[in-house]
């Protein structure tokens, strides 16, 4: 008996050309994603997708992997089998065993795409379901509210016997909407905001602001390890890092202290987009969310989108902390994002900042600063590095 998984596709409302578009980065995405455990191949069928890998394929991590690729509605692990009926009910009782053993009630629901099959679903679902009643004594059958479900898929080339569907990550496919640059810090917010972005199928370019000796170089580990946690769902993200301490120290030196934090969002606003062009992004994310901090007023946020020519998308904007903290948890990047390390934001915090400052007081400020020439040296000091999942 073979094994494999059946992907179910989701934004099941796409039509004609996108819906293929979807399948087909789908299919390349799950090749990707498996290609270290081997050559794995995709079959479309319907609105599935069969999943199948060479005969010592380690499935468990497959599966996985595959729960973290977006665009995936739901999966199931199936035993491919002969389309004889004899097979199909010896296979079932063995192949979902341990699943009967564990449930009480039990349905079959039959799906017959290959409408040559000599029967018809419903008798398929009584003779499967007379096998197993036959094999585990203790179950009873329940088809409102049952504990498992039996599905016997009547395909092409297979019949396929599985259990209950394990929910994917949903979404669309990434590649499917376009690329963003991602500005990451080492905090909570900015790789759930990454995370929500390709979940949207667009696929993530990352860019973080260094300031040594500031910050320390666990600060830029962090950061690493937080992008390694957003790539098992993203595919690979190229971080840039980039030299910031100069400018902040230009901007300590010569600005107001009120205006710290506004000026510097400010420049690494406009770095971010020439940084940005340079890789083919169309959009500029953020974790940033209405009121979280006092730089994260509706005042500051058109302060810093009036130096941005992309559109700044900030998906995390009427999100409470505790709504961002849940998904933090889930994608597994909390526990990393909460290790004590510096941020060049952190490190010239002004004591009282300006809540609602107004643009000419923010402009003036900055024309004590020689910007053209500080961005240049920053953008020409970037260092450049591919972090996979
Ligand atoms: P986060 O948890 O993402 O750090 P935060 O609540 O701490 O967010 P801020 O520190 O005000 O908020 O940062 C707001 C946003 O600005 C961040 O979500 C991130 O997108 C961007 N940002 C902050 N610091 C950096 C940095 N050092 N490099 C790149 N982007 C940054
Ligand atoms: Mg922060």
């Amino acid at each position: 008996m073979k094994e494999v998984i059946l992907v179910k596709n989701g934004e099941l409302a796409l039509k004609g050309l996108n819906r293929r578009s979807f399948e087909d980065m789908l299919m390349a995405n799950i090749r990707r994603r498996l290609a270290s455990l081997g050559k794995f191949t995709c079959t479309p069928a319907q609105s599935t997708i069969i999943v199948e890998g060479p005969e010592d394929a380690d499935l468990d991590e497959a599966t996985d992997r595959l729960l973290k690729v977006f665009g995936i509605a739901g999966l199931s692990r199936a035993a491919a089998v002969e389309k004889d009926m004899d097979v199909i009910l010896k296979t079932t009782p063995v192949y979902l065993s341990e699943a009967l053993k564990n449930a009480s009630t039990f349905k079959v629901e039959a799906k017959r795409a290959d409408k040559t099959f000599p029967l018809k679903s419903p008798e398929i679902c009584c003779d499967v379901g007379e096998a197993v009643l036959n094999a585990f004594p203790h179950i009873r059958v329940d088809v409102k509210n049952p504990d498992l479900t039996i599905v016997i898929e009547i395909r092409e080339n297979a019949a396929y016997i599985h259990g209950d569907q394990k929910k994917g990550a949903g979404g669309m496919p990434v590649g499917t909407g376009g690329k963003a640059a991602l500005l990451i810090s080492g905090g909570i917010d900015s790789p759930v905001a990454g995370w929500m972005m390709a979940k949207r199928g667009v696929v993530l370019n990352a860019v973080h602001f260094a300031s040594p000796p500031f910050t320390s170089p666990m600060s830029e580990m962090k950061v690493h390890d937080l992008l390694a946690k957003v790539a098992k769902y993203s595919g690979t993200i190229k971080l840039i890092t980039v030299p910031f301490t100069e400018i902040q120290e230009n901007i300590r030196d010569k600005c107001p202290e009120e205006l710290f934090t506004l000026i510097m969002r400010r420049y690494m606003m406009r770095i971010s987009n020439i940084l940005a062009e340079k890789e083919g992004c169309e959009a500029i994310v953020t974790g940033e969310s209405v009121g979280q901090v006092a730089s994260q007023t509706l005042t500051a946020m058109m302060s810093t989108d009036s130096v941005s020519r992309l559109p700044v998308l900030r998906p995390l904007v009427g999100m409470d902390k505790n709504e961002i903290v849940v998904i933090s948890r889930k994608i597994d990047t909390f526990d990393i994002s909460i290790r004590p390390f510096e941020d060049c934001c952190t490190v010239f915090t002004p004591k009282h900042p300006r809540l609602h400052p107004k643009p000419e007081e923010i402009e003036k400020a900055e024309l004590s600063l020689d910007s053209d020439a500080l961005i240049s040296r920053a953008v020409e000091g970037v260092k450049q590095e591919l972090i996979t999942f």
